[in-house]
């Protein structure tokens, strides 16, 4: 914006301004500026996450002191004229989240092979062709995955909630990882026929199915599977869960990609059931750490203890 750039790491990190395209349209931003951009994006944490990493990187490295992540409300037909502005504003890099994942990929100057298969990326950079996409999202959750519940999608049978763009970065991951099979419900069948085909010339031996979400016709998911809610549906704090989780044969553990709330219906009744469960707040920190790797070079593992902290 015009005046001062922000400090890094600030205390009112997670107090933000919500800037909107007027202010990308007549605003300048100074030092190296980075974004995240949704429509809504009020709830986004990751420029709290962001600038206490960038805080502590310039602790030891000064030119990271100029380095200040934002966040942008863009509705989705304005997409296209904010990745133009912003580029010519002379941000370095960009987040992208709901619901600007899918859009985007026909938006960009260059794509990174793993996000042109899961077709759907959350992290550009500038480059001097213009954006390259990746997709951070996947790694994300892996490595949340592996933390909350001591193993990664290795040998896993998994279910995938959903067929949206973190769905499908998720599917790439589970049959990139080696799961066991995997079986995708979706309450709109053009959606999930869409991801199922995209996956087929990627899985290989992998079994990989689409259910309809609202079906109950549950019956050839194995006992022992991994369920994965990639919907937004637990957003809302009255949201139900999107599958009622006792009438699927008995699950091994659940994860939620939603973090705000903490805790929604379905891992409530995950809870009830005595299931292991985890929320998304750990794939928010990795797939961000990742996404600060592509722009600064600094390897996550570095920087993720430092975003988790920052998130409390
Ligand atoms: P999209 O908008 O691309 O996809 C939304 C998905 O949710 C679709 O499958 C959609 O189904 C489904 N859905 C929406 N409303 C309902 C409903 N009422 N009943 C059943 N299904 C519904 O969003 P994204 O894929 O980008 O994000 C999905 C979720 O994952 C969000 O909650 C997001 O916050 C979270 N996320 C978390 C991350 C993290 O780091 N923790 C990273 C990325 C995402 P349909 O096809 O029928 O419309």
């Amino acid at each position: 914006m015009n005046g001062p750039t922000a400090t890094a790491g600030s205390a009112a990190a997670d107090r933000e301004a919500v800037l909107s395209m007027a202010d990308v349209r007549t605003g300048s931003f100074g030092g190296t500026p980075l974004a995240v951009l949704g429509h809504p994006i009020a709830h986004s944490r990751s420029p709290a996450m962001h600038n206490a990493a960038l805080a502590a990187l310039a602790a030891d490295d000064p030119q990271f002191a100029s380095w200040h992540y934002r966040r942008i409300d863009v509705p989705p037909e304005l997409l296209g004229e904010a990745l133009d502005l912003l580029a010519r504003r002379g941000f370095r890099g960009l987040n992208l989240t709901v619901p600007h994942k899918v859009m985007a990929v026909g938006l960009v100057a260059e794509i990174d092979p793993a996000a042109r298969r899961a077709g759907a990326v959350n992290t550009l950079v500038a480059t001097v062709k213009g954006w390259r996409g990746f997709n951070t999202d996947g790694y994300g959750l892996e490595a949340a995955i592996g933390q909350a519940f001591g193993a990664g999608l290795a040998g896993r049978p998994v279910v995938l909630l959903g067929a949206g763009g973190a769905a499908r970065a998720a599917a790439v991951e589970c049959l990139d990882r080696g799961c066991a099979r995997l079986a995708i419900l979706n309450r709109t069948p053009e959606r999930l026929e869409a991801l199922v085909n995209l996956l087929r010339p990627l899985a290989g031996a992998t079994p990989v199915e689409g259910l309809d979400l609202a079906s109950g016709s549950w019956r050839s998911i194995p006992a022992g599977s991994l369920v994965i809610n990639a919907t937004s549906l637990g957003l809302g704090p009255a949201d139900p869960a999107p599958v009622p989780l006792a009438a699927l044969p008995r699950p091994a553990a659940v994860f939620d990609m939603i973090y705000q709330p903490p805790q929604t219906a379905l891992l409530r009744e995950a809870e009830a059931l005595g299931l292991r469960c985890a929320n998304g707040l750990g794939m928010l920190v990795h797939q961000g750490a990742k996404s600060l790797e592509i722009w600064s070079g600094v390897a996550a593992r570095r920087t993720a203890p430092t975003m988790a902290a920052a998130l409390g």
